[in-house]
């Protein structure tokens, strides 16, 4: 499959055209290009055999003509070009948290500066501030960026790491030696950010499965190989582990392996106690020396009297001594999800029409969605004014008369501004049946004020969602400052939900965040805030942050039927409207 690195090379194509400050309408359609190729399922190769590259969202002519030259050349003229005008460390710096392309445009023109090491000197020696736009906060945040940033150098993002791993997977599941193979590690566990991919593969021949994964394309460098491991380089600057285990021993290994390290040691100190020894290929009975082989990893936590506990949860945070008590949560599923409550039509900034939405929802069998795009105040995004978002309104009420299977619900993402209002009056929120309000300005504000933001707004009888939370985007930038816990409480005492958001750069509420909110009384809502079709699949990030967070089906209300989901609704409105 080639759709990974097309896919790379639209989004570098994006990344450099908003560095020079080319038209937006431009980047972004490089940019969900992007977006839409890496969540294809088919392979792109096949789309071109069959002529039907055109039926992917967003790709016109000029992108199809791209694709094809990427395809058979690995590389397409127009972004070789650019890769020529626009030095390398640009791009770099777009991962720099809340440094923007106008900002590294203009650093670039005043001051030349090329690459990031250039950029941090630059940056402690004061030679940013009164650059046009930048003063002493921005300098001093962006060398904090730099820092952050260096501190992450070489993660990658959860779905990203699975869209490699499948690869991965697919290759050897096609190999006949292979008897048993699945990921490990924290891309098991489902961390937000994974810096190594483990891979545990059973057969009774390592050196063939070896040579196998060497034929993977993207391996930029052999590390480590041995007997039966396997350490390479992709050139993604991802590190992949393969482990080959004999049939017999795959389960104990993808255990021991899955860890954390916290949760194997706590797990191996009660074994050790009931005299058994654990290590990586089989179970051995200390007494009599005989060596076990589980065959499940069910029957590995029943040897220690532990109902099996989900890899999310192996983070020992609790989990251990709530298996002892048989207290563990009967977590959250993906099928348990009824409804997505936060989705952008083509009436703001998405791709598709409500139609397409409502029919996609149903194919995945929701019982309902919500169609919330932006308010007014949002110009890039095309936000909604009262006289388009009633004729929004009057639409859904046209189309749920139409279309079977779904209902389709009214909705806003209402921008609360950053003097504290919303950016619609409560006569025009009352008449829909979801309102998010959520921030996306006045991100450098102090705590004292964010959070008054948001906590005013929770306050609203008609605002059932706070969206985001945090505000925080993986690896690009941090969360706006803001006292969580005031959020969290204020959360529980005006019913508000909190939003977890399952974009793959966003997941926020993030794991730790969401089981403290569940803690404090808050119910919760997941969400995908996807701006095209394919993006509603993504609702499994949101869930499995959820299962991290010890989050069970009953927290969740997206997980209800219509009629219940309403009535939440419907109860804040009349406490708010009573006062
Ligand atoms: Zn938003
Ligand atoms: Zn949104």
């Amino acid at each position: 499959m080639k759709n990974y690195i097309v896919s790379i090379i639209f989004s570098d194509i994006a990344d450099m055209l908003e560095i020079k400050g080319e038209n937006f309408f431009k980047v972004r359609a490089y940019r969900k290009a992007a977006r839409a190729i890496a969540n294809l399922s088919e392979d792109i190769e096949s789309l071109i055999e069959t002529s039907s590259l055109a039926n992917i969202e967003g790709i016109g002519k000029a992108l199809e003509g791209k694709i094809r030259e990427i395809v058979t050349s690995g590389t397409c003229a127009y972004y070789e070009k650019l890769k020529k005008e626009i030095p390398r460390g640009l791009v770099e710096m777009l991962k720099i948290p809340g440094l923007g392309a106008k900002r590294i445009r203009t650093i670039y023109e005043a001051l030349g500066i090329t690459t990031i090491d250039e950029l941090e000197q630059a940056a402690k020696q004061r030679k940013l501030r009164g650059l046009p736009g930048i003063g002493v906060k921005t300098e001093q945040s962006i060398l904090k960026g730099i820092q952050m940033l260096k501190g992450k150098m070489g993660k990658m993002l959860l779905s990203t790491a699975f869209y490699v791993a499948d690869e991965i997977l697919e290759i050897l599941r096609s190999y006949s030696a292979v008897d048993k193979v699945d990921v490990a590690g924290s891309l098991r566990r489902k961390e937000e950010l994974i810096s190594d991919l483990d891979i545990i593969v059973s057969s009774k021949d390592p050196v063939e499965i070896a040579d196998v994964v060497l034929a993977y394309p993207r391996i930029a460098e052999v590390l480590k190989r041995d007997e039966n491991r396997l350490s390479v380089l992709l050139d993604l600057g991802i590190r992949v582990n393969v482990r080959v285990v004999e049939p017999r021993s795959f389960w104990i290994a993808l255990h021991y392996y899955t860890g954390s390290r916290e949760h194997n040691a706590k797990l191996f100190e009660i074994a050790q106690k009931k005299g058994l020894e654990f290590d990586e290929s089989c179970v051995v009975k200390k007494e009599s020396g005989e060596l076990f082989y589980p065959e499940s990893e069910e029957e590995i936590y029943g040897l220690l009297k532990m109902p099996f506990i989900i890899p999310e949860l192996r983070e020992n945070k609790g989990e251990i001594e709530a298996a002892l008590e048989d207290k563990l949560p009967n977590s959250i599923e993906v099928g348990d999800i009824r409804g997505d409550l936060h989705i952008h039509s083509n009436w703001s900034d998405g791709m598709n029409s409500i139609e397409e939405i409502a029919a996609k929802a149903r194919e995945m069998g929701y019982e309902y969605v919500a169609i919330t795009d932006h308010s007014k105040s949002l110009k890039v995004a095309r936000g909604l004014d009262e006289e388009r978002l009633f004729k929004q309104i009057e639409l859904i009420k046209k189309l749920n008369k139409e279309i079977q299977g779904i209902k389709i619900l009214t909705g806003i993402e209402v921008d609360i501004l950053t003097n504290d209002l919303l950016d619609f009056d409560d006569d025009v929120l009352k008449e829909l049946d979801v309102v998010i309000a959520s921030i996306h300005s006045g991100f450098g504000q102090d705590r004292e004020k964010i959070t008054q933001r948001i906590v005013k707004a929770m306050y609203n009888p008609y605002v059932n969602i706070i969206a985001h939370p945090t505000g925080r985007i993986l690896g690009k930038r941090e969360s706006y400052d803001v006292d969580i816990d005031v959020i969290l409480k204020t959360a529980a005492e005006t019913n508000t939900l909190l939003e977890i958001n399952s974009t793959p750069d966003r997941l926020d509420l993030n794991d730790n965040l969401a089981r403290k909110a569940k803690e404090m009384g808050v119910k919760l809502v997941i969400n995908t805030d996807t701006h095209e079709l394919e993006g509603l699949k993504d609702i499994k990030y949101g869930v499995w942050v959820a299962r991290r967070g010890w989050l069970e089906k009953e927290d969740v209300v997206n997980t209800r039927p219509l009629s219940q989901l309403l009535e939440i609704f419907n109860k804040k409105r009349m406490n708010g409207e009573k006062k």
